[in-house]
């Protein structure tokens, strides 16, 4: 049976990371989100997103850089995470759990639980998420949503 190999969109390459700044190589820095939510929970602070690539598979891989007192918006959709922390301290609101992660540590995000990434640090904090390129948008939280978790003391620093 033959076995089929999808196109490869670019050549081999290396992508190298410049430590010092914390950058990888032809890698630009974007706003986090191209346009402003209004939606309770969804504002958004001092969060960059580098799209490492690879063009054109079916997924994509980000990194994502947080300043210290930066923090994502608070959302949900159906596509899962798995993200790894790799520079800094942060902190993840996931569900009615907080998590802080560093170095390598990871954190799952189930189907359509309500999460939120924040640096717990003071210095840049940032992290690599790996997604399907075609994917659900992220939601804002519904009333209910929004209130159980600023009635649970665990949760309500981060549910605003
Ligand atoms: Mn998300």
């Amino acid at each position: 049976m033959a076995v089929s190999i999808a196109p490869v969109a670019e050549p081999p390459r290396r992508i190298p990371l410049d430590r010092a700044a914390f950058r990888w190589a032809g890698v630009e820095a974007k706003e986090y989100k191209s346009h402003a939510v209004d939606a309770a929970g969804m504002g958004w602070q001092a969060v960059t997103r580098h799209t490492i690539g690879p063009a054109g598979a079916a997924f994509e891989t980000r990194y994502f850089e947080l300043e210290p007192g930066g923090y994502s918006s608070l959302e949900k959709h159906r596509h899962v995470h798995l993200v790894f922390a790799v520079r800094g301290r942060g902190r993840a609101l996931v569900g009615d759990s907080v998590f802080d992660f560093e170095g390598l540590d990871a954190i799952y995000v189930p189907p359509l639980t309500p999460h939120r990434w924040l640096n717990a640090g003071d210095e840049s904090f940032g992290f690599l998420c790996t997604v399907d390129a075609e994917r659900d948008r992220p939601q804002p939280l519904d009333d209910n949503e929004l209130a159980a978790l600023r009635a649970n003391p665990a949760t309500a620093p981060y549910a605003f």
